[in-house]
């Protein structure tokens, strides 16, 4: 696949009214995923056996780093406990330094790899407050451009990823090793 061409399963990013997902791009996070699947998806994808097919990048001892599916920019992923918690305050201290811990990696890992402007970092608990998988906590890192927003609201409702998720998870999963 080129890497300018938009993968069939990401077709539906050109359908997203773009100023909504613009203000709001956590909730856009797994929500397809997480209403056709029964149970909980990250919890599953820890048991699918195959960490490139789900692709989650790194396995810490009590959290994992896993690529959003539908990222809002290339690079968009997310640290998510082992642990199906859904609040933070439930999360262990041990785990929730480790948390932060590889927030604070994937940050310079984002950096490095593709030297964005700024860098998103943040959770959204419960489904008022617009996570997609509201049962599991999670903490979204993205990397952001100055240009990124502006260039959405001028070609409309379009968006373009310029790299594909497979070589998203390589380039970081060998990042996050290293
Ligand atoms: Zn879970």
């Amino acid at each position: 696949m080129e890497p300018c061409e938009v993968p069939e399963n990401h077709i539906h990013l050109l359908l997203c009214p773009a100023m909504d997902y613009l203000w709001t791009p956590w909730r856009y996070a797994y929500v397809t995923s997480a209403e056709k699947t029964p149970g909980c998806i990250f919890c599953q994808v820890l048991e699918a056996g195959d960490d490139e097919k789900v692709r989650i990048a790194y396995r810490g001892k009590h959290c994992f780093v896993i690529l959003n599916t539908y990222p809002y920019t290339p690079g968009h992923a997310m640290i998510v406990p082992y642990e199906h918690l859904d609040e933070l305050q439930k999360l262990p201290a041990e785990a929730a330094h480790e948390m932060m811990g590889l927030s604070q990696k994937m940050e310079g890992v984002l950096r490095q790899l593709y030297h964005p402007d700024g860098v998103n970092l943040g959770m959204n608990i419960g489904k008022a407050a617009g996570a997609g998988v509201a049962g599991h906590i999670h903490m979204h890192v993205l990397p952001r451009w100055v240009a990124d927003a502006n260039f959405v609201s001028v070609i409309g409702e379009t968006r373009m990823l310029p790299e594909t998720l497979e070589v998203t998870w390589k380039r970081i999963k060998d990042a996050l090793s290293t």
